[in-house]
């Protein structure tokens, strides 16, 4: 994750720096260093953010269609978001069969997704 994104998700979420640092369990110098690009974000502080502004999205009410529908999927039977129903938060699960995502590890998967309208929607 960029440190723009970062930053955007943060207020997005109406945190302070001090505050988003007490969700994410993590020193405010940390938040300092990855909104100025000191120091690369971290993967799970990443996943947990993505996961945070997607939790908050839902309860204000956006909701969006699955994956599979949104991608008009063929692969859907096979694959693990599908089978456990988390069509708009297959960013998050790994045993993906989108092309790009399949036998990937998780790093190389948040890659492919970044650039994916699924997850980049969250940034809207
Ligand atoms: S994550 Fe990809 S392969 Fe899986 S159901 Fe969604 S669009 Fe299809
Ligand atoms: S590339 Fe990632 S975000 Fe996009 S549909 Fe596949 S698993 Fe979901």
């Amino acid at each position: 994750m960029d440190k723009e994104s970062f930053v955007l998700i943060r207020k997005k979420m109406n945190r302070t720096q001090k505050q988003l640092a007490e969700l994410l369990g993590v020193s405010l110098k940390a938040i300092h260093s990855y909104e100025q690009g000191w120091r690369k974000i971290p993967l799970h502080i990443e996943r947990q953010l993505w996961f945070l502004i997607y939790q908050k999205k839902k309860q204000d009410g956006v909701t969006s269609e699955p994956c599979w529908e949104r991608k008009s999927c063929e692969m859907k039977d096979e694959c693990s978001a599908y089978e456990f129903k988390c069509g708009d938060m297959c960013w998050f699960v790994c045993g993906t069969k989108c092309k790009c995502t399949r036998d990937v590890d998780v790093r190389e998967k948040m890659q492919v997704c970044r650039k994916c309208k699924i997850l980049k929607a969250l940034l809207k």
